[in-house]
Order: C-alpha cells, then structure tokens, then sequence
C-alpha cells in the first residue's frame, strides 16, 4: 500500500501498517507483518493438504480497531458567545460553530476536544469571555450534537469561576451525557477514564500545569481553593518528580482496570510558540519511559509538532503530538499576539489502535485533518465556523468558505501553516510503519 498521498490531502485515510506502539508487557514486540508470515510459513509446512482443516489465526491477526479523534481549544471568547445568542429566546445556540467539521468528527469512534472554559451558570457571575471565561451550557449539546464524546477540563482556565465553577462545569457534562476528564465533581470520581472503543480499553487522562505553586498554594491562573485541589489533575513544573509518580500510580491502576493503550492529554508549553520547549521535551521522554502511547497537547493556541519518541530500550513507541491548536477562538491573525496566521489554526488528530488476537493493541494509524476558524459576516452578525480543510475536493466552494471575500485563499494558507508543522511527524512514522 502507498502511503504518500494520505498526509498532503490531509484526507483522514488511516495508516494500515502497524509498528510495535504499545505497552511494553502487552506481547511480544514483532510487527504484524512479520508475525503473520511467521505464522502463515509454518502453518503450511505442517498442513501439505488442501482439505486441511483451516489454518488458525494467526496471533497478529487484527481482532479489532479503534479511532481515536482529537481536536483543541473550544475558546469561547466574548464575539462568540454575543453572536450566537438569541435575544427572541433568551437562550445561545453554538451548533453553527460546528456545521462543517460535524460530518468529520463523526467518522470517528470517539472525539475529543479540549473546553477551555468553565460552565459556572450564570446565577453568581455573567457568562463572559476572557480572562475569566465562563461559557453558557449551551456549547455542550453544540459539541455533542457535532460528535464529540469527551471534553477535556484540566487547563489553565478550569478554575476561572472558581471551585463553584469546577464543581458545576463537572455537573452539568455528566447531567448532559458527555463524557469529561481532567476535573471532577467529587474525590470519589476516578482522575482518568478508560473508554471502551470496539472492544479496545482506551485509558485517558488530562493534566495541566499549575501557573504557580506556593507551599500549599495552587494556581491555575486563579488561586485553587484547597478543597478545590483534588479535583484538578494539575501538576507543577517546579516538581516534575510528584507529576511523574502520580501518572506512574495512575498507570497502574488504569492497567489494573484493564487499560490496553495510554493517552495522556496534557495542557503545557509556551503560547504562541510554533516549537515545544525543553520541558515540554523532557516530559515528552519521560512519559515513553513511563509507557504512555499517545500525548496530545493544547495550551500554545497554535499547533506544534508531531514527534515519535523512542524509548532509551528502543522497546517502546509514543507519539506525541505536542498541541493541538485552536479549534475555535477568536485569535484572529490581527489580533492575536503572533501575526502569523497560526490562532486561526486547529487540527483533528486521529489515531487508530489495532487489537491483535494475542491481545496486543498498537498504535497503526495516525492522520492529520486541518482545520481552520472561519470568520465572516452573515445577516449583520459574525459567524463563527470550523472549516475542516479536506482538500481532497473542491473546496473553494464548500464549507462556506464563499461567504467571504478571501476565505478560500485564508483556508488554503492555513492548510500550509498546519501541514508545514506535522508533515516530519507523519512522514516519521509512515517510515517506521513501513
Ligand atoms: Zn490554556
């Protein structure tokens, strides 16, 4: 199979070929293709017969598969929620945000994005925009109804309302059926999710880093109350050591759970910047050793790279896609603090998992879809949409991408700005795949 054409058309076409990805104690470490020749030889040195009975499966046989998506920051800022409210009802709806990636998200057997705001109601406080953002309910029956299945809660944002905001923002996603990671209602809730997907145990979990630590004082960008502390899964760059227990004991007890694979979602780096930073590295590293399969970033509002880590045995195999970009803000290119483009951009990063019949589940897909936040005047008021980049047909005049006089041209170089960033990753690990 040739495998060129899938990264540039940025068509969601999963890699089929598997590399040894996965947990170390999962099986043993052969490639599917060498396991099923394996398999196959010996099979037929012994058999001789046509009427033989039918060969067993080989033990690399693909028993299932599982497709994991996953896009950034839903960064409600003040245009985007003014704009989608509707004064006849008194009520907001955000479903128009995501018309045109809804179809994509659905492809998938489970969607992730990560929401970079509180649901704190709007009883105490108004809802607002940044710095404190706290967002109508509203965008979670948009998200849900667009495909998603899971939101992220642990980012510098999760306590902009403070505990009552952590606690009501865990409330209203259980009540609405959304499944959230990364904050929760109670000590009680386990700090990380395993989803079964087709018979795959995917164990997830979402971390931030703390903006600051003090004794036992914990910042996000506001001060945790302390009851507040344990229902954020944040950590301190001052103590990356208690970080990498936690997520060692969280591994743990995942596996017992029945975990087959590890993502770790993970809020960090430097806004703005197009590079990770050495600690972003560092950490990077230290969750291949620890065993996590995938990393998927956000925090930076632009996207960074794609890297595939090796372990120092060469034994294990993480992919680590350093952040995911906005999926909608209003970071636009003449507002935002780099002029560049890249807050306009977003991602959908999808990873397949392949179950063997052994047992073993391996990383054997990934695919980059580009997105990009289209923003354009319909009816006197501001339109907010995530254009899913899908190059592989006519896009001038699809997505919407018509109600605005240079919207094919921005789509276009935003397509270039993503895919400038994650074709080294992609193409890294189609060699390795090969
Ligand atoms: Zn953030």
């Amino acid at each position: 199979m040739r495998l060129k054409s899938c990264k540039m058309l940025a068509v969601p076409v999963i890699i089929l070929f598997a590399i040894t990805v996965g947990c170390a104690d999962f099986g043993q470490r052969e490639t599917a293709g060498a396991g099923y020749a394996a398999q196959t030889a010996s099979s037929t040195a012994t058999g001789g017969s046509k009427t033989a009975p039918a060969v067993p499966e080989p033990v690399s046989a693909v028993v299932s598969t599982a497709t994991l998506a996953a896009t950034g920051d839903l960064l409600m800022h003040d245009p985007i929620l003014t704009n989608n409210y509707d004064e006849q009802t008194g009520s907001y709806d955000f479903s128009g945000i995501f018309t045109y990636i809804k179809p994509y998200v659905q492809k998938y057997d489970f969607a992730v994005a990560n929401l970079e705001v509180t649901l704190a109601g709007n009883d105490r406080i108004p809802y607002r925009g940044y710095p404190c953002f706290n967002c109508p309910d509203e965008i979670v029956d948009a998200a849900k109804d667009a495909g998603f299945d899971m939101l992220l809660t642990a980012n510098n944002h999760s306590n902009d309302s403070g505990l009552n905001g952590i606690l009501r923002t865990a409330a209203v996603l259980a009540q609405k059926n959304m499944g959230y990671t990364g904050t929760r209602h109670s000590e009680q809730e386990k700090p990380y999710r395993i989803q079964n997907v087709n018979g795959i145990n995917i164990g997830m979990m979402n971390y931030t880093y703390e903006s600051r630590r003090a004794g036992d004082k914990r910042y996000l960008n506001v001060m945790l109350e302390q009851r507040a502390i344990p229902l954020v899964n944040s950590f301190s760059y001052g103590d990356l050591d208690s970080f990498y227990d936690e997520v060692k004991t969280r591994i743990n007890q995942m596996k017992e759970e029945g975990a087959d694979a590890l993502v770790l979602f993970i809020h960090w780096g430097d806004e703005y910047k197009l590079t990770p930073n050495n600690t972003q590295k560092k950490i990077a590293r230290k969750m291949c050793e620890l065993g996590i399969d995938v990393i998927i970033g956000g925090h930076p509002h632009v996207i960074q790279p794609l890297e595939i880590i090796k372990s120092v045995d060469g034994r294990h195999t993480t992919v680590c896609l350093y952040s995911t970009g906005n999926a909608v803000s209003n970071q636009r290119i003449y507002r935002a603090s780099i002029k560049t483009g890249h807050t306009e951009d977003g991602i959908l990063f999808i990873v397949t998992f392949s179950k063997y019949r052994d047992g073993r589940v391996e990383v054997t897909g990934l695919d980059a879809l580009p997105t990009w936040v289209h923003l354009y005047k319909q009816n006197g008021r501001e339109a907010f949409q995530i254009v899913p980049l899908d190059v592989s047909g006519d896009l001038k005049n699809k997505f919407g991408l018509q109600y605005s006089e240079d919207g094919f041209e921005n789509a276009m170089k935003s397509y270039q700005r993503t895919m400038a960033i994650v074709k080294d990753g992609l193409k890294e690990f189609e060699k390795l795949a090969a």
